[in-house]
């Protein structure tokens, strides 16, 4: 494994505002994909009292080499979720919302109706809140896709993750042609409704590979970008290639806003809902 630069650094911020969003998750019983994926930024979010609400359970149908959300047979949706996420939201105070979900194959629409009718609850209890939703490929189905965008989300966000050539070895039961195609989908049938995906870099692509995908992105009507750096759950998982220096990510941040990304987050430990609010400019 590769020794990481000094520029991986996370805080370890511990205080009365993390426990306080442990606790309204805790009292909940309410899943985020800040502690499922082990993200970097977990304390420094906590500590700002923002956290990313992961739905429909902590077990995946998928199994992608990069992420450490554990794969298995999942549970059925818990039907108090979306009014338990939408207490939580009201609780924390939070001003912007990120709902995403694990991916749900065995369920008839992929989940669609869960974020739908989240988005719904969310609304009703905070209307002030931007809300946006991170949301699986529900395997290209449209229907699930346009259930989602009819409960009015703000930012309807759908990670490419990674470029087309390294599909096979980091996601080989997604499609880089079918992530595209939501993304653009979404923009065609709901141009008001604000786009936005992702991209993690060191995992062997070329900077011209990482441009061609964000070319690609746009191509898509994609309007907001965040790029981060990979780093592996464990030696089991897809292994880090490369760390990419800080310079490469700024240049990438300027290159995403000269092809006409609304704006774009790109630094090492970015991630697809770091700084979400801050991000978005409306
Ligand atoms: S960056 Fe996103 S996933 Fe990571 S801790 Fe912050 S809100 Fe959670």
């Amino acid at each position: 494994m590769l020794k990481k630069p000094d520029w991986i650094k996370t805080t370890l911020l511990a205080g009365p505002k993390r426990k306080f969003v442990d606790n309204i998750l805790k009292d909940a019983g309410l899943h985020t994909v800040c502690q499922e994926a082990s993200c970097p930024n977990m304390c420094e979010c906590y500590s700002k009292k923002t956290a990313t609400f992961l739905i429909m359970g902590n077990r995946c149908t998928r199994n992608c080499a990069f992420c450490n959300v554990h794969s298995g047979k999942p549970l059925a949706p818990d039907p108090a979720e979306p009014a338990k996420v939408a207490d939580a939201i009201k609780k924390l105070g939070l001003k912007h919302a990120v709902i995403t979900s694990v991916t749900r194959d065995d369920l008839e629409d992929g989940g669609a109706s869960c974020f739908a009718q989240t988005i719904t609850l969310v609304r009703k209890n905070t209307p002030g809140v931007i809300i946006e939703v991170l949301i699986p490929d529900f395997k290209g189905e449209e229907g699930a896709l346009v259930s989602v965008l009819k409960a009015g989300p703000h930012v309807l966000n759908h990670n490419i993750e990674t470029i087309l050539r390294l599909y096979p070895q980091v996601r080989p039961t997604a499609d880089y042609g079918r992530s595209l195609k939501l993304l653009l989908r979404s923009k065609s049938l709901y141009p008001s409704v604000n786009t936005k995906s992702g991209l993690m870099v060191g995992m062997g692509e070329s900077e011209e590979e990482v441009l061609e995908t964000l070319g690609d992105l746009r191509m898509s009507g994609c309007d907001y970008l965040t790029i981060g750096q990979y780093l592996t759950p464990s030696r089991e998982h897809y292994p880090v290639k490369e760390y990419v220096h800080p310079s490469i990510f700024e240049r990438y941040r300027k290159r995403g806003l000269e092809m006409g990304f609304k704006n774009v987050a790109s630094a090492p430990l970015v991630r697809s809902s770091y700084q979400a609010e801050a991000l978005f400019i409306e």
